[in-house]
């Protein structure tokens, strides 16, 4: 990593008097800029899953100078609390729900004790700190610099960056990327809420827990609950209404929510929270509500964990000073090639919303460097938001692209909709009892004359690696006979997908 403490000063007079104009500009006094210790080509703010991409992209492809400011650690949400971290755990679940299954096969497999937490962080957190060496090696080799340090905008043209010590530089640069994501949104505002966590504080659980209380219905709740439900947690998810996961299609989420019913997690319906107090045993009490029990108190909680929405990491950055416009939720307003309201600023990934996955993030930085940096061909450049694949690592997976039922319904008309759908135990069950099969559900929503693959969803084992392939056929505009075209592979659950009646 290189210091810009350790930078050569370029700071000279017409610099100086280009920052008074600006100062003057943007409201800030010139007196309270430290002066231009750097400048650059592409000046990337936010070291997470898209400004790396984009600058990386930028840098080693079309030879810009690329700058990057991270204030954490690098790779971002992604690396540190999210995906990846979250994968790793997903495993140690499915392996949880393995060694039980494996009986019904014939092993004699006995845990002589309870999951190894405390051994399982200490080597998922080296993995995720080798990740970050990587990814710190990658810059280098692409010839990013790397400054570690707080960003902030003054103009369109100059980043504030607070380093290390304290002491602050000011960058210069043609081009800025605003890539700094979200964070978990801030705790209800109910007496003792800061007594639980919030997702990033779920990777800091450093032992297992004897009983867990989530709150929140979207992936990260789903797949927290799942993963603490197969580890022998004693797990409560509080959801507000009936089903989680309410963003995908219904057929998804009566499914899944039945599952996890079935799989024992303690589901609240219809619930809301009112207190979490700290008993005298260190343990935490949620008070509540739901549609089955009313008022109730929920006790010996070791962790509650908050996940009720990501905010973007818009505030207190200069974004207003720079008269970069805000959604009203406070994403930054970007057109589809990621431009902001202010020339020379862009922004992309979770900082601007529409699709808060690592891979949008990635691509849309890809394309804006190629569109920024790249030769003439490039100039349009810009990522395709539509059927973008999503899933959750939820038990079972769940998969989906393009429009849900109700949404087809809308855009198309019912009388202008097929619907496929099939539902059956995979054959991973065969030597199981009739109360240990999970589902498999699958669902094609085929729009027109020519029955085009319009929205896919599918929940079952397998279902994450099932959906790229499916993805590709989307994006190519497949129809349900290109589906019926190909020859299915047997035996597996995805040739279903492809025999459909
Ligand atoms: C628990 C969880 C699980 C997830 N699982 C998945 C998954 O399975 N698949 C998937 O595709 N997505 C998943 N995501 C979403 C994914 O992590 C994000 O969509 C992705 O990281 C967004 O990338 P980004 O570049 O926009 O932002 P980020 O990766 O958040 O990077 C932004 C970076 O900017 C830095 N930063 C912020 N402000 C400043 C500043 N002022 N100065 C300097 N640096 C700053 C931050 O420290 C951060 O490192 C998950 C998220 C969470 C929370």
């Amino acid at each position: 990593m290189l210091a810009l403490a350790t930078l050569t000063r370029a700071t000279s007079r017409s610099a100086t008097s280009r920052l008074t104009t600006l100062s003057r500009q943007f409201s800030l006094s010139a007196a309270a800029m430290a002066p231009i210790s750097k400048e650059t080509d592409y000046l990337v703010l936010g070291g997470g899953s898209g400004g790396l991409a984009s600058a990386r992209m930028a840098a080693s492809k079309f030879g810009a100078k690329a700058m990057i400011i991270e204030n954490k650690r690098l790779g971002g949400t992604c690396v540190n609390v999210g995906c990846v971290p979250k994968k790793v755990t997903f495993y140690a679940a499915m392996l949880a729900e393995q060694i039980h299954d494996a009986k019904s096969y014939g092993f004699s497999l006995e845990q002589t004790a309870p999951f190894d937490w405390p051994t399982f962080k200490t080597k998922r957190d080296a993995f995720i700190q080798r990740l970050n060496g990587i990814y710190e090696r990658n810059l280098k080799n692409d010839h990013v610099e790397y400054v570690h340090g707080w960003a902030r905008l003054l103009s369109r043209n100059e980043v504030e960056v607070t380093l290390d010590d304290g002491t602050k530089e000011t960058v210069r640069a043609k081009k800025i990327l605003v890539a700094v994501g979200g964070n978990p949104t801030v705790f209800p505002d109910i007496p003792g809420a800061d007594l639980g966590t919030d997702s990033d504080g779920f990777f800091d659980i450093a032992t297992l827990p004897k009983k867990v209380a989530l709150v929140g219905a979207g992936y990260i709740a789903v797949e927290f609950a799942g993963m603490f439900n197969a580890l022998g947690v004693e797990t409560h998810l509080f959801i507000r209404h009936d089903t989680f996961l309410r963003n995908f299609d219904p057929m998804v989420q009566d499914a899944i929510t039945a599952e996890y019913e079935r799989l024992g997690v303690h589901l609240h319906k219809g619930s809301s929270q009112s207190k979490v107090e700290k008993d005298g045993n260190g343990k935490l009490s949620l008070h509540f509500k739901d549609k089955k029990n009313g008022e109730g108190v929920l006790k010996d909680i070791d962790h509650l964990i908050w996940a009720i929405g990501r905010t973007p990491a818009t505030r207190g950055i200069g974004l207003e000073e720079a008269g970069v416009k805000l959604t009203e939720k406070g994403y930054i307003e970007v057109d589809e090639y990621q431009n902001s309201s202010v020339d020379n600023i862009y922004a992309l990934g979770d900082v601007t919303g529409p699709v808060e996955l690592t891979p949008v993030a990635i691509a849309a930085g890809r394309k804006l460097a190629h569109r920024l940096f790249g030769p003439e061909e490039f100039k349009n450049a810009k990522l395709d938001y539509n059927n973008v694949p999503s899933v959750v690592f939820s038990h079972p997976e769940v998969g989906s692209i393009g429009l849900t039922e109700p949404q087809a319904i809308e855009k198309y008309g019912k009388e202008n909709l097929k619907i496929y759908n099939t539902s059956f135990p995979a054959m991973y069950y065969a030597m199981m009892e009739q109360d240990q099969k999970g589902p498999t559900k699958y669902k094609l929503v085929c729009a027109g004359p020519e029955e085009k693959v319009v929205g896919l969803h599918i929940l079952g084992l397998g279902s994450a690696e099932m959906l790229q392939g499916f993805g590709v056929a989307m994006k190519m505009g497949a129809t349900k006979a290109d589906f019926d075209s190909c020859v299915a592979i047997h035996p597996t659950s995805a040739e279903e997908l492809v025999t459909l009646k």
